[in-house]
This record gives structure tokens, sequence and C-alpha cells, in this order.
């Protein structure tokens, strides 16, 4: 079959943008598709955490905790402009968890993987003026923070650049088999025509429609998954300070409070399972009153649902567990390769934002004995698109941006650098005063950047642009309209 490619995989989110980049930067032929934006889903509502998840060793997840602490280091390497270090404060509450057991907890989050770039774990007195007088020590670690629907741009770039055909508002309607191959059909999503392709092997990668997906290859078989919904809440700065606080409900349930795009905090998350439609999601009054009334627990500063700026909601595909409550299923991913009518299909089960690197690595193992030619493990030691900075270094090549471009005002220079790293030398190429840049919207995005979205980073709607390429919905009017069908 001519045109058909070694693996065609269903999904956009984070962990198809990985495999799709592993698996193009090993010399496979790929396609991906998504029948929304490129992290249109789950991948964008997320917490923006890169971490180990120190909630999990009370579970006894040490094997995942070291897991995603080691994925923590590599990726703060691979893209230091979008994964950065971020302090958490916890502040201690004597009938909650014990000193000595936090202490052991924060001890093994600190060794459980080699930690090069983090400062270690301590105990402190907290500042009078942010939290309620009663909260007057704690414990700091730390984790990273990203931007989670970036950190998918950025591996669907890697993989494009490496000759991947990335196809967003496409959708995957079903498959046969002709001959040795799968035979895809796909429907675009805005103007419904469909269209075929040929594949060797299928990967899917539907998050939390993973059965969905696999009712349109074999309804016969489903996989044991729990769907949990999980929602956050936007409001301006709840304190200037650049730290996170990790705050504990009464029942054990923790939620984090988040500086957020410099302007904002970033409070979840909540948990429970799913009630209503995957394709319909909102964030229901009693998550609103729950993260509100837990913000008012701990902070001096009160919050009502009036000081709600953003919201949203995602849904984690877990790995079933009857016995369990949904807070503590297990975030570990499993992959499930299967012959389906003599032909290969890898389903993506779970997972983490954090681990995609290494899940992808660990797609690509079970595919070997498919491509037995594909070349080795790589992306372990090299950059994502746009990372490779001076001594990997933000603030440094953040300044330097500025010295070199120094006619861009500094709130701009941040954005480009934090948003597109290096590539924003890419962005900002024959460009030279503010009006080079073209039309205002409003804040600071200009009718060139929207233009470099849509051309080099698949921006097709307006919402794409405003509220997943960057995150300016949060600053600029509603009203603005970059294409006739958003
Ligand atoms: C509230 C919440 C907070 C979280 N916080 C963190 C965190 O801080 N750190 C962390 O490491 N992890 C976190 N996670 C987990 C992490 O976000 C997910 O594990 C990850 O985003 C899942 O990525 P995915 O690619 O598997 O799924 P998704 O991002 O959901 O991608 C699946 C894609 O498949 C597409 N699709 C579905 N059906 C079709 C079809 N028929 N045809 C084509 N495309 C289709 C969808 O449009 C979607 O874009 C959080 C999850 C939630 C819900």
């Amino acid at each position: 079959m001519e045109n058909a490619v070694d693996l065609f995989i269903i999904g956009g989110g984070i962990n198809g943008a990985a495999i799709a980049a592993d698996a193009a930067g090993r010399g496979l032929s790929v396609t991906l598709c998504d029948k929304g934006d490129l992290g249109g889903a789950t991948s964008s509502a997320s917490s923006k955490l890169i971490h180990g998840g120190l909630r999990y060793l009370e579970q006894y997840e040490f094997t995942m905790v070291r897991k995603a602490l080691r994925e923590r280091e590599i990726l703060m390497k691979r893209a230091p402009h979008l994964i950065q270090p971020l302090q958490f404060i916890l502040p201690y509450e004597k009938h909650l968890r014990a000193k000595w057991l936090i202490r052991i907890g924060l001890f093994l989050y600190d060794h459980l993987a080699k930690r090069t770039l983090l400062p270690r774990s301590r105990s402190l007195h907290l500042k009078k003026h942010i939290l309620q007088a009663q909260f007057n020590t704690g414990f700091s670690y730390y984790d990273c923070l990203t931007d989670d629907s970036r950190l998918v741009i950025a591996n669907a770039k890697s993989a494009s650049e490496q000759g991947a055909t990335i196809l967003n508002y496409t959708e995957f309607v079903g498959t046969t088999r002709e001959m040795n191959y799968w035979k895809i059909e796909l429907r675009d999503t805005f103007s419904k025509k469909i269209s075929y392709c040929y594949a060797k092997v299928l990967v899917n990668a539907a998050g939390p429609w993973i059965n969905e997906v696999q009712k349109k290859i074999n309804p016969h078989k489903q996989f044991p998954i729990q769907l949990v919904q999980g929602s956050h809440i936007v409001t301006k700065k709840l304190y200037s300070e650049n730290h996170a606080y990790i705050l504990q409900n009464q029942d054990g349930r923790i939620i984090f409070t988040i500086p957020f795009q410099r302007q904002f905090t970033l409070i979840g998350t909540t948990d429970h399972t799913l009630t209503t439609h995957l394709d319909n999601l909102q964030v229901g009054k009693d998550d609103i009153d729950y993260l509100c009334s837990l913000i008012n627990f701990y902070f001096i500063k009160k919050i009502s649902p009036q000081d709600i700026i953003w919201m949203f909601s995602g849904v984690r595909c877990l790995q079933d567990h009857p016995a369990e409550n949904v807070s503590t299923l297990t975030r570990e991913h499993k992959l499930d390769l299967t012959i389906e009518n003599t032909l290969p299909i890898l389903t993506i089960i779970g997972g983490k934002l954090t681990t995609h690197r290494i899940l992808a690595e660990e797609a690509m193992q079970q595919l070997n004995s498919f491509f037995p030619k594909m070349k080795p493990a790589w992306t372990a030691h090299t950059f994502l698109p746009g990372g490779r900075l001076h001594q990997n270094n933000f603030i440094d090549f953040y300044q330097t941006l500025l010295r070199n471009k120094p006619w861009l005002p500094e709130d701009l220079a941040y954005r480009y650098a934090k948003s597109y790293g290096s590539d924003a030398y890419t962005l900002l190429k024959n460009i030279h005063s503010i009006s080079d840049l073209g039309k205002s919207f409003g804040s600071d995005l200009f009718e060139h950047e929207v233009n470099y979205l849509i051309t080099h980073e698949w921006a097709k709607t307006t919402e794409d642009i405003l509220w997943r390429r960057t995150k300016l919905g949060l600053l600029i009017s509603h009203s603005v309209q970059f294409f006739h069908d958003s």
C-alpha cells in the first residue's frame, strides 16, 4: 500500500503527541488525528504540575512516584522555557497528619530519585499576612509548573519537524482491515468531509474516550476504566508571593493554589466520578463551593464564586479498581497491545502529564517487534522545540531576548520567551518594531502572532488561540474573533 503509514495515532493529547514525536524521531511514518484541538481535552485541563505526586506516597505508589520524579528532572532539561521550579508550602495542621509522617514523606520525596536541579524540602515559619493566624508553621518542597497545552504543542511540533502529519479537528470514525493494513475513516470536524488513510499499527490515545474509540474498532471489547472529573477555578492573585500552597481538607483530600499567568491564582482540583457526558463537561456548583470554602478556611483574604474569572474541568481516565475511592485510584498508566483482526492496536490507559515522555518510550518498546529497524530511544537527552536555551537558563534567555529586541516591551518579551522558548526568534524573524507585529487585538496579542499560530501551531479557532496556544483569554475581550467558523 503506497500511502500507508507505519503508525496512526487517535488522540492529540499529551500522550498521543508524545508517541507521535518519539515514533517519528525513530524513523517511522506517523499520522495523528484529534477530533478537536491538540490538547483540547484533559491535557489542557490539568493542574499543570510536573511532579512526582507527594500525596501518592500515602498510597505506597513508590514506583510511580520515583518514575515521575525522574521524569521531572529530564523534562526540566528538555523544555526549560515551559517547565519551571515551583515552591510548595504545606501549612502544618496537627490533627491531620503528624509532623514525623510529613517529614518521612518529604524525605522520601527528596530522595526517591536523583534531584540535581531543585532544592530539598525543609520546615519553615509561615508569613503572617497570607494565611489565618493558626497556620504559623509548615513545610516547603519543590515541584515544577508547566503550561500543559503548550507542552502538547511542543511535542506535536517535534513530531511534525520529523515528518509526522498532524491533523487536528479530524475525527476517527471507524476502521476496517484491507489487505494487511488498517483502513481508517476520518471526518473533518468542520466540513464533515470523509477521507481515508491506511496504517500498519493503530494507537488509541483517546484519553477518557478510549472505550468510545474502542467501540468503533471492536464493540465487543471494553477496557475496565473509571472516569474521574476534576475542576479548577481561576481568580485574581490571592497573594503576591510566587509560591504554591498545598492545602488539606479535613477528609484528607488536598487542593493546590498555584501562581498562574503572572496575575492570577489557579485553584484545584476536585475529584469525583464523572456523571455527565464526556463532551459536555461543566464545573459543578458543589465543586465551586468546595474550592471557595477551603480557600476561605486557610486564607485571610476571602473569595466567593463572584471572584472566579475562569474555570475548567477535565476527566482522568484511570485503571479501574472497584474497592478504591476515586482519589486513591492509581495514576499509573497501562499499555494494552492487542491483535484485532490480525492487525496490531496499542491502547493507552491512564497516565499523567508528567510521565508522557516515558510513556511514549514504553509504547515504542511494545511496538518494537513490528518495526525491528526503528532507531533506538532518543528523547531523554534531547530538547523539545524551543527548549535549547543557553545553559538551560530561562532567565538568561529572556534577558538576552530583551537585549536583542530592545523594542519589545518587557511583558511581551517574557510571554514570548515562556511560550516559544528559542522559537521566539523564529516568531520574530524580520520583525523590527512593534508596528511590524500588525494589528493589535487587545492585551499584547498582535496579528503577527495569530498568523504564526495558524501556520506553525495548527490553530484553527479563536479558542485555540485565546485559551490553549496562549492564555490571553484571561485578559482579552471575549468578543474578539479570528475566524468565521469559531
Ligand atoms: C483535573 C486534572 C488535573 C490533573 N493534573 C495533573 C498534573 O498536575 N500533573 C500531571 O502530571 N497530570 C495531571 N493530570 C493528568 C493528565 O492531565 C492526563 O493524564 C493527561 O492529560 C492525559 O492525556 P491524554 O493524551 O491521555 O488524554 P487527552 O488529553 O484527553 O487526549 C485525548 C484526545 O483524544 C481525542 N479524541 C477522542 N476521541 C477521538 C476520536 N474519535 N477521534 C479523534 N480524536 C479523539 C480527544 O479530543 C482528546 O484531545 C490531571 C488530570 C485532571 C483531569
